[in-house]
């Protein structure tokens, strides 16, 4: 081993991670981003005789980092500390009392249930639409997708209990869970699942308790092989539920059922979360979903495309996937706002096509529109007094153009829902998010919808600039 290579050596572990970090990051160029974060939650813990000592919060990330990039960290280890240099993995789960697994393969074999409880026949509010063969697999997603396979191969048999998927609105969180969900279904159907929305869950259990029937609610739970409880941060601020909800936890987890969460902020990020059940969302994995990096919006788009029958020039597709860099929920309504400009109205799908797509896209969201103006312009378009929009009539053109005004007041404007709630006529929350679910969950089949919806928008950002 060559002295001065030693002596100028870095000294502590963290030293040492620090240039193996700036290496890994030098070697992903431009996909850093989702890495780093991952990263983050490794720890140098000790470096001795040449061995560096990693330590990672979950058998996942001893796999993951092994698998991506040990070749590179050992090069690295051996160019600072010679030869000898090894790397090392402590796999840490924060928790009180669980214990410590190496690898997935030391883990308990699953348990054969015999097919006695007919799961079938449960309804488990899965959407079958969403599946991981139509969830597109990048960088950005990598490790929650591999995640949710996993724990939907071996459920409640792993280490990742609960599964955490966390990433902003329009990544996928709900897209991945429900995969997960019809995965397992479909690899373990004698095992009950149960798909809650928070909302719904909040329902079920203010039900229960104004009908004297928590024991039975709980009983019903209890009996779960597999909970998924999808955006988890609108349980913030609700001592009652967010009880019950711990109850239902240790109660499913003690008995190694399996636990799906996710929500849009990280565990510790969650606010108004008592913190007993926060650390108990740290025992399992908590998996990011980054905003898509290019590679993964073009490959988005193009299954998307291909699904509905679309032929698309490259240099188009990588015009979008440039531009739009957000969610993949708004690659999403780009392609059904070029369905419908092609199909619809008959326009040939050019580059400038895609281009005055992309430009009514862009400028939407950083411009400031009031629900008062959603509401003129909603009220214009579709012919319906502002009066009849806001008041509870049920007719089904009042109420569809009432939901589309919900939606947008919901996208463009900073209100809260309970905020959004009294300009609708004094409609609590719930009605506003079905409003929008109803919107989110139509305008990726209805054209028409989708039309309306961008005409609108157009029309919206055009009179209040
Ligand atoms: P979230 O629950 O995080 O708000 P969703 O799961 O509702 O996001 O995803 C928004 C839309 O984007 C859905 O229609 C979903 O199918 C789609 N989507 C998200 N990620 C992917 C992906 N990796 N591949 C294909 N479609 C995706
Ligand atoms: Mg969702």
């Amino acid at each position: 081993m060559g002295v001065s290579q030693v002596s100028e050596a870095p000294v502590s572990a963290e030293e040492v991670w620090q240039r193996c970090l700036e290496i890994i990051q030098h070697n992903l160029g431009e996909n850093v981003a989702p890495v780093r974060t991952f990263l983050r939650s490794v720890q140098p813990v000790s470096l001795q005789d040449s061995v560096l000592v990693l330590r990672v919060p979950s058998p996942f990330f001893y796999e993951y980092i092994e698998e991506h990039f040990s070749t590179l960290i050992v090069r690295t280890l051996r160019r600072l500390l010679g030869p000898k240099a090894r790397l090392e993995y402590q796999v840490f789960i924060t928790s009180e009392a669980k214990p410590m697994r190496l690898s997935s393969q030391e883990l308990p074999p699953p348990t054969v249930v015999p097919g006695l409880r007919p799961a079938q026949n449960f309804p488990t509010y899965l959407n079958p639409r969403y599946t991981f063969d139509n969830f597109i697999e990048g960088e950005c997603n990598r490790l929650a997708r591999q995640a949710a396979r996993t724990v939907a191969q071996r459920p409640g048999q792993t280490a990742f209990n609960p599964l955490f998927i966390y990433g902003e609105v329009g990544q996928g969180k709900t897209h991945l869970v429900h995969a997960l969900g019809n995965y397992a279904r479909m690899l373990h159907p004698e095992k009950i699942l149960l798909y809650y929305t928070s909302e719904r869950f909040t329902n079920e259990y203010i039900e229960a308790v104004r009908k004297n029937k928590i024991s039975e609610f709980l009983q019903r739970l209890h009996s779960l092989d597999i909970i998924i409880v999808d955006d988890i941060q609108f349980l913030t601020g609700k001592p009652g539920t967010q009880d019950i909800f711990f109850h239902i936890f240790n109660h499913l987890h003690q008995n190694n059922r399996q636990i799906v969460l996710t929500a849009d902020v990280a565990p510790q990020e969650l606010r108004g979360m008592e913190e007993r059940i926060v650390s108990r969302f740290g025992w399992g994995l908590a998996a990011p979903l980054f905003p898509p990096d290019y590679q993964t919006r073009l490959d988005i788009l193009r299954f998307k495309l291909q699904q509905e029958g679309v032929e698309i020039a490259e240099d188009i597709l990588a015009y979008i996937a440039e531009n739009i860099q957000t969610h993949v929920r708004d690659l999403e309504s780009v392609v059904i706002q070029l369905l419908a400009e092609t199909s619809l109205r008959r326009r040939e799908l050019s580059l400038e096509l895609a281009q005055q797509i992309v430009a009514r896209f862009k400028p939407l969201r950083s411009r400031a529109v009031t629900v008062e103006q959603i509401l003129r312009v909603v009220s214009n378009y579709f012919k319906i007094h502002v009066d009849e929009l806001r008041s509870k009539s049920r007719k089904k053109q009042v109420a569809y153009a009432r939901h589309i005004a919900v939606f947008l007041a919901r996208k463009y404007t900073r209100h809260a829902l309970k905020g959004l709630g009294e300009y609708f006529g004094g409609r609590d929350h719930s009605t506003i998010l079905h409003s929008c679910q109803w919107i989110e969950e139509n305008l990726r089949v209805s054209k028409e919808l989708a039309m309306h919806v961008q005409d609108l928008e157009r029309i919206l950002f055009r009179t209040s600039s």
